[in-house]
């Protein structure tokens, strides 16, 4: 099946072809006649799926031209990332017509944002705090809204962002087309839909809750202060060139970069207390590979779409379940493989138990690699290099082994400096090894 076939119009198959996709992908199959003929719809697609195309090449379709300066088409997002895509996808597909897109969203000035609004647009991507200002300032009027998108729903409604989306909708035409995209289903989600949507087709392109089954899913049991020296050895181990690391908080985020940094690794972070700039510079830099390491929080992560992102690492798991499909969703998305690797302490077995109820499944554990741990200057002058991890699945239970290892025994015919665990076996000298480290 071809994009033709969808009854696009060859504009628009154009601009689709000049993007390099030759195949519809599931969702856009499904979703793409439903839109064209008017209807609602409902789509349980998770992020990588091909789900902008399949909202943003129908609803250009059905624009056909520019008319007025009110919007018709209103595109909501829950964040200042997911919006700036969205709309440079619209503007991609839209390449071969005259039709206008404006983005809006927050932390930016709303000058620029007003006044193109003022010289007129046809499709409108805002995220709900932005959009509800200059609404309020009469800069926007939405009275010509004929199609109205949520996506990434079920994002906006962990945001809290119900009660904005409840008065923008309010704010709308009642007689326009609704489209919802949410990758996971609460309750709060079905309701929302029940109110919004009317007879709508249900799209669901992957199991429900479920985790794309092109990730590698992989698990390393490890002490929370180890983490960090893990992920280093991962990075250079593999050789990897380009890595989204989540942190819970702004702060760890700040902190793993430095580390990473002060280690010789380039890093950026990206995360709510990082200016508009800082984002968007830190996100180019890692798409164009200028960085290997983009270190983030759940909030500034959702919705980036990065091409062919190999790797995913969970530095610290999320509180709520959810968000590890979202995460895990930034690599292997449309038709790539990836791999997504969480590092689990002790004290987050419980979060663990909570995302392999939800996927239904357990995520398999990985033995620890032997990593090397920073040296202490004990080390440093007797030429150690302390390892980690050596073939125990846990470096927890590498502790234990080494403590029980008889006084005095000894590595390399050193004794191990005291006050501090050795792990694993076979330390290396670090001076001349030629992968002997700064500390991280
Ligand atoms: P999305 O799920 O909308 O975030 O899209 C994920 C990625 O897939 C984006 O980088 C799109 O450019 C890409 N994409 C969308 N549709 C197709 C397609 N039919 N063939 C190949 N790539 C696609």
């Amino acid at each position: 099946m071809s994009f033709s076939d969808l009854g696009l119009e060859p504009g628009l198959v154009r601009a689709v072809a000049e993007k390099g996709y030759v195949t519809p992908t599931p969702i856009q199959r499904a979703a793409i006649p439903a839109v064209l003929a008017g209807r609602d719809v409902l789509a349980g697609a998770q992020t990588g799926t091909g789900k902008t195309a399949a909202f943003v090449l129908p609803i250009l379709q059905r624009l056909r031209a520019p008319e007025g300066c009110a919007p018709r088409a209103l595109v909501l997002t829950p964040t200042r990332e997911l919006a700036a895509q969205v709309a440079e996808s619209a503007a991609g597909y839209g390449r071969h017509s005259a039709l206008r897109t404006t983005v809006i969203f927050g932390g930016v000035s709303e000058k620029p944002q007003i006044e193109a609004l003022r010289a007129g647009c046809d499709v409108l991507i805002a995220t709900p705090g932005r959009l509800l200002d200059l609404a309020g300032q009469r800069v926007l009027d939405l009275g010509a809204v004929r199609c109205c998108v949520l996506d990434e729903a079920d994002r906006m409604l962990d945001m809290g962002f119900i009660h904005d989306i409840r008065r923008i909708l309010k704010l709308l035409p009642r007689e326009r087309q609704n489209l919802m995209f949410s990758a996971t289903y609460s309750r709060d989600i079905r309701e929302l839909a029940a109110g919004l949507l009317h007879e709508p087709l249900t799209i669901e392109v992957a199991p429900r809750n479920a985790t794309a089954e092109r990730i590698a899913q992989q698990v390393y049991r490890v002490p929370q202060a180890h983490k960090r020296h893990l992920l280093r050895h991962l990075i250079e181990d593999g050789r990897w060139q380009q890595v989204l690391v989540f942190t819970r908080t702004k702060h760890a985020a700040n902190r793993l970069t430095q580390q990473l940094q002060g280690a010789g690794i380039s890093a950026a972070a990206i995360h709510g207390n990082k200016s508009q700039s800082a984002r968007t510079r830190a996100l180019s830099d890692f798409r164009e590979n200028r960085i290997t390491a983009l270190i983030a929080t759940e909030v500034a992560a959702r919705g980036l779409d990065i091409r062919e992102l190999p790797h995913v690492v969970n530095f610290e798991l999320p509180h709520v379940p959810e968000d590890y499909v979202h995460r895990i969703g930034r690599t292997a998305r449309a038709g790539n493989s990836g791999a997504a690797i969480s590092l689990v302490s002790p004290d987050e077995a419980p979060l663990l138990r909570d995302i392999e109820k939800l996927l239904g499944h357990p995520l398999p554990a990985a033995p620890l690699p032997q990593y090397p741990l920073p040296q202490t200057p004990d080390e440093v002058s007797a030429g150690q290099r302390p390892h980690a991890g050596a073939a125990t699945p846990s470096s927890a239970s590498a502790h234990r082994h080494e403590s029980r290892r008889a006084p005095g025994h000894t590595m390399h015919g050193k004794r191990p400096s005291r006050g501090r665990p050795h792990h694993g076996h076979g330390s290396k000298p670090a001076a001349g090894h030629p992968r002997a480290r700064r500390p991280l």
